[in-house]
């Protein structure tokens, strides 16, 4: 069994979608370990998107990932970070596959096809453990 680490963004929250995407992750047999509304800061953000802090457009994410606060989840299942991944489809929403949530609710509009993508998804074990300890004390995880 693997954890992975998802964050519902700005664009999911405020287009009430996020009810949706948690149920696609359920039906997907996925099981919830921790669930949270966090209001993101600079400081954890700088941390979370280091590898994307020296491109032109981190100023841009910096604001959209702030502007609601975010859901975030712990979701559990057999290789769960691969396949988080596929669900979701690539960055670019525009390139996506066509059954993929960015796909399906991901911004098509230039500029923001690339930046609104709805979640964010834990990209291998070593990052999922990171994360899961940034955004969730153990007292927050769930066996059940
Ligand atoms: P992913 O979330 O697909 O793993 P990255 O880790 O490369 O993608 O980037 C983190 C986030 O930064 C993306 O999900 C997206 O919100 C934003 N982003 C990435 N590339 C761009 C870009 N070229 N223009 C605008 N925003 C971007």
């Amino acid at each position: 069994m693997e954890r992975t680490l998802i964050l519902l963004k700005p664009d999911a929250v405020s287009q009430k979608l996020c009810g949706k995407v948690i149920a696609r992750f359920e039906e997907a047999g996925f099981t919830i370990r921790g669930c949270k509304m966090t209001q993101l800061t600079p400081e954890i953000l700088a941390e979370h998107y280091a590898h994307i802090a020296k491109f032109p457009f981190y100023p841009d994410v910096e604001e959209f990932m702030k502007s609601t606060p975010v859901i975030a989840l712990v979701l559990e299942g057999e290789g769960i970070i691969e396949k988080m991944r596929g669900m979701l489809g690539v960055t670019d929403c525009l390139q996506a596959p066509p059954g993929t949530i960015r796909e399906q609710w991901g911004s098509k509009e230039e500029g923001k096809n690339k930046m609104c993508n709805i979640a964010h998804a834990s990209d291998s074990a070593e990052a999922a453990e990171v994360e899961i300890k940034r955004f969730f004390a153990s007292e927050e995880l769930f066996d059940y």
